[in-house]
């Protein structure tokens, strides 16, 4: 396989590549652009014309500097051994293979891609689909043989994308909907995959059929569609061994495989739970599922979701708390599909005297209630808030006890708890994980003091800087 005709460089060496703002020659897709996708479909050979790349809508060279377009990216593939089941998985390569070209960042999958092309990339002579269709046909023959033809076709023009999104969105409706039919208990294997260990190193998925991969785009029959035909990629099997605990999800298998891939990093992970050794999460999950302390509930936010979430926080600043391969309780990575499984986060819901992990949801943004509420428990449906019932946590904590939330029951427990690690505080013991620290000459004579309760810190830098009271200059 060669590139010599290609201008810019091609290789994994590229991949985890960011191309800032003010770096980029255009972006495609992404949270400004309503539609936009990347699917791959399973064709006949009669049907292909073997690297054949087709543009709908105008090409990178008459694409304004700094513009955002909508992205269309149609792959087609064709060979003896093709089966529909491995089409999530190649198509899932895209994002692989876009950042394996040196200028190219290209972020999420199925609705949610997103990509820039650098100015350096275009500056170099990189300013055709033409070539990038290219690249991917190359590299998809390449690395998956048993694709034998290959054709791409792109969409950059809002009109010409509407027909194929609505294909597309059919499909992954499909998928999702064949992946609802099977639970844990039905399989006797899960799969891992570990293709986003170039931007998340210690991260690795675990597929079940109850938890689909968190980026959204392989579910258990794709994984193992995937780790049949090519056994030593990076999708693969996970015996899941001995379940230490049901309830959580834990299996020796699981646990040896996180070990092993996360490099000794991680090496215990309860599936279901968000807030106990929870699944690490890469940087591509659809959704993040993050604990609301001030109502002992979680939220869910989604990728799609533009304002703050009911936490105050935006999506961006959730996700660099979740993601990059960590462990974060009380910050999950997940898939939309997950949300529906019957064992979404039932660990965390269990332990709380709930009936299941979904009753810990008090506030969903409206985009996610309204994609999967069907599947979700009637009663429960109306007493989880949207932004638009409630914006604050206090109309929240109002909204829950109006609508008799059931996580209102666990309150009582909560601040029973609360209120025991208070008195502990007060007497000679400090509890672990109770860190109190004075600073001295800050804030008046006296200082003051910072209480962390049972809380992980990570920062690059903290800055604390003294507010001059108003009409006292400095001399
Ligand atoms: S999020 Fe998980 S399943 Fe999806 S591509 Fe990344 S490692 Fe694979």
């Amino acid at each position: 396989m060669s590139f010599e005709d290609i201008p810019v460089p091609i290789g994994p060496v590229y991949e985890g590549e960011r191309i800032r703002a003010k770096q980029m020659y255009v972006e495609l897709g992404g949270p400004k652009m309503e539609k936009h996708f990347e699917l791959c479909r399973v064709i006949s050979k009669k049907e292909i014309k073997d690297e054949q790349v087709t543009i709908h809508g105008i090409d990178l060279k008459d694409m304004e500097e700094g513009s955002t377009h909508p992205i269309g990216i149609l792959v087609e593939v064709a060979g003896p051994e093709l089966e529909v089941d491995l089409e999530a998985v190649f198509e899932r390569r895209v994002h692989e293979f876009c950042n394996f070209v040196n200028g190219i960042m290209h972020l999420n999958q199925r609705y949610t891609n997103w990509l820039r092309i650098s100015k350096t990339a275009v500056e170099k002579g990189f300013n055709s689909f033409q070539l990038l269709g290219a690249v991917l046909i190359r590299l998809y023959k390449a690395e998956l043989p048993i694709i034998e033809q290959a054709q791409v076709t792109f969409y950059t023009n809002e009109k010409e994308i509407e027909k194929p999104y609505a294909i597309a969105v059919e499909v992954y409706e499909k998928r999702d909907e064949r992946a609802r039919t099977i639970h844990d208990e039905d399989v006797d294997m899960f799969y891992g995959c570990v293709l986003c260990q170039s931007f998340a190193p210690t991260h690795a998925c675990c597929i079940t059929p109850d938890r689909t991969s968190l980026c959204g785009s392989i579910n258990w029959f794709d994984a193992r569609a995937a780790a049949k035909v090519d056994p030593k990629g990076p999708l693969f099997e996970i015996p899941p061994g001995e379940c230490l605990n049901e309830l959580a999800g834990e299996y020796t298998g699981v646990n040896e495989m996180i070990k092993k891939r996360s490099l000794g990093e991680i090496d215990r992970i309860y599936l279901f739970s968000g807030m106990e050794f929870p699944h690490t999460s890469c940087g591509c999950f659809e959704a993040i599922d993050f604990y609301i302390p001030e109502v002992n509930g979680h939220g869910i936010v989604d990728r799609n979701y533009g304002d703050v979430a009911i936490n105050g926080l935006p999506f961006s600043a959730m996700a660099n708390q979740t993601g990059g391969g960590k462990q974060m309780p009380g910050f999950n990575g997940i898939s939309i599909q997950y949300i529906v499984s019957p064992k979404y986060q039932q660990y965390d819901g269990k332990i709380q005297g709930l009936n299941e992990g979904i009753e810990t949801v008090v506030w969903m943004n409206k985009g996610v209630k309204d994609r999967i509420g069907e599947f979700l428990p009637k009663d429960l449906l109306p007493k989880i808030a949207t932004e638009e019932d409630v914006t604050d946590i206090n109309a929240l904590k109002q909204w829950l006890q109006d609508v008799n939330h059931p996580i209102v029951a666990t309150w009582a427990e909560a601040l029973a708890e609360e209120e025991e690690e208070e008195w502990e505080e007060e007497g000679a013991m400090v509890p672990m994980g109770t860190v109190g620290m004075t600073i001295p000459g800050v804030g008046g004579a006296g200082g003051f003091s910072i209480i962390l309760k049972n809380c992980k810190v990570h920062a690059e830098a903290i800055i604390i800087k003294k507010i001059e009271p108003k009409g006292r200059k400095k001399k």
